[in-house]
């Protein structure tokens, strides 16, 4: 049943990983399964024996193929430079082809400790192991470039965070887990040769059409695609108000996919200072500060291809910080990209930033909800006379009142049916999105009553974000005022 393995990081040079198989579990049950993905994956689902399936994703047993390791990055955490962090937990199985034809990585998270362990438990608790699941899944049924849940199974373990929970673990799919911090591990020891191989990996996995430029040029473009890919996800976060609360390098994906759902939230009332982490007191990954960190994430990427860039460093460094100037431009672009989508407009006028902007002002004045509002408004383009929903979503509606009428005028310039505008607005603005205060509800119930019951039916509501489920409305309100989740906890 299970596809067949290409192997690929395991056949590095020793230094990249260690070999490490993953430390069997007493008891694998398998409580979520994706099946889609499987498919997409090449699994033959018609052979398909929970218990077998059990057994593989718990690690208790390996697929014909797997070369287990763990890999090994550094990574800037928080600002502070650690040179060797790498997969305390986490264990690559290998890579599979998919269906079109790109390489996977199947991972297992929370297979026990590893020599990269640092002193932790290797393990992880069911509550993040069924987070990461559902929001990971729920930014790619948004449209976001993201790691994929494959499969959660609990171990029958307890595992010990600020309370005893059930132990479990997740298989991770992603298009590689090539970080930012992999690069750095290498440069800080001054092996450039591993960081001409991470490079040429990269390319030839994730930015083929690089294979054919000249050398001399390669490595430059190669930190020009991954800031061009690295401006769009991020502001694709911004258009939904997510929050990723911990990018860190080693969190910073190469391949352009969201990587590491920990303390991540989803806004509700709109304030660009908002902060979820626990563990963030300084707000330094902020809603508004994430365009500004990808950024610098960037700029810690380029050094360590500063050596391939140009023989004379210093010309290589000069052209490195051209390349990473350039972002604040792209960035800006794309997230006015991502706000005509979201107003209705398809057309691009002068003034269609500060009409975003204001909108954002207003939204900001009346604490209104991030994604109803948005919502709301495509309800209004549709229908004229639903001013009052999308009112009563503002503590304060002067600014809003005002907004509306340009809002309105500008739509006009669109020159097409308004009802089709609505459509168009729906399809990029969502309904329905990970709540936190859902997502906690769900995590209780499966960690403290064994019921997964809401679980599965949040996961099935963010599988169509856009399309409105009848008798679904609860998953669309904000968290009523003594369900408002303010923090959220690393202690993944
Ligand atoms: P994260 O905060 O999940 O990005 O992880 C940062 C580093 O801590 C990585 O090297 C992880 O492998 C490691 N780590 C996190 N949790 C654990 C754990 N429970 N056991 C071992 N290593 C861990
Ligand atoms: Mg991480």
């Amino acid at each position: 049943m299970f596809p067949e393995f290409t192997l690929r990081y395991a056949r590095l040079p020793e230094r990249f990983h260690v070999r490490f198989a993953p430390v069997p579990v007493p008891e694998p049950r398998l409580v979520a399964f994706n099946r889609p993905l499987a498919e997409e994956l090449g699994f033959d689902l018609g052979a398909f024996d929970e218990r077998q399936a059990a057994d593989w994703f718990a690690g208790n047993a390996l697929p014909e193929g797997a070369d287990p390791i763990a890999q090994a990055y550094a990574g800037h955490q928080f600002g502070n430079f650690v040179p060797r962090l790498g997969d305390g937990r986490a264990v690559l199985l290998g890579e599979v082809r998919d269906r079109n034809g790109g390489l996977r990585d199947i991972q297992l998270k929370g297979a026990g400790c590893t020599p990269f362990s640092r002193g932790a438990d290797g393990r992880a608790p069911l509550g993040p192991v069924l987070r990461e699941y559902l929001i990971s899944e729920g930014m790619h049924c948004l449209g976001v470039p993201s790691t994929r849940a494959l499969a959660a199974v609990t171990t029958g373990e307890r595992v010990f965070r600020r309370v005893p929970e059930p132990g479990a673990v997740l298989t991770r799919v992603a298009a590689s887990h090539l970080r930012v911090g992999t690069f750095q591990y290498f440069a800080a020891r001054g092996d450039l040769e591993a960081v001409r191989t991470l490079a040429d990996m990269a390319i030839e996995r994730h930015y083929p059409e690089l294979a054919e430029i000249d050398a001399t040029r390669r490595y430059l473009a190669l930190v020009e695609a991954v800031q061009a890919r690295q401006a769009a996800l991020v502001a694709k976060w911004m258009g939904l108000g997510f929050i990723h609360g911990v990018m860190n390098t080693d969190n910073c994906a190469i391949a352009g996919e969201t990587l590491d759902y920990g303390p991540c939230a989803f806004m509700e009332a709109y304030d660009a200072r908002t902060v979820f982490s626990s563990i963030d007191e300084g707000g330094r990954y902020a809603y508004r500060n994430q365009p500004w960190i990808a950024q610098w994430n960037l700029a810690r990427f380029a050094e360590t291809l500063i050596p391939l860039i140009d023989d004379d460093q210093e010309r290589a460094v000069e052209r490195a910080t051209e390349v990473i100037k350039r972002y604040e431009g792209q960035y800006e672009a794309e997230w006015l990209a991502v706000m005509r989508a979201k107003l209705g407009l398809a057309a691009e006028e002068e003034g269609d930033r500060q009409l975003a902007e204001d909108l954002l002002e207003a939204l900001h004045a009346g604490r209104a909800d991030f994604t109803l509002s948005f919502r709301r408004l495509a309800e209004l383009a549709g229908d004229p006379q639903a001013e009052a929903p999308l009112l009563e979503l503002f503590e304060r509606d002067d600014p809003i009142r005002t907004w509306l009428p340009r809002w309105r005028e500008r739509l006009a310039r669109e020159g097409i049916e308004m009802a089709d505008i609505a459509t168009r607005m729906r399809a990029v603005n969502p309904l329905y999105i990970p709540r936190n205060h859902k997502v906690e509800e769900a995590l209780a119930a499966a960690v403290e009553k064994d019921d997964f019951a809401p679980f599965e039916a949040l996961r099935e509501v963010l599988a169509e974000p856009f399309t409105e489920q009848p008798g679904r409305e609860e998953y669309t309100l904000p968290a009523p005022p003594t369900e408002r989740v303010f923090r959220t906890f690393c202690g993944t």
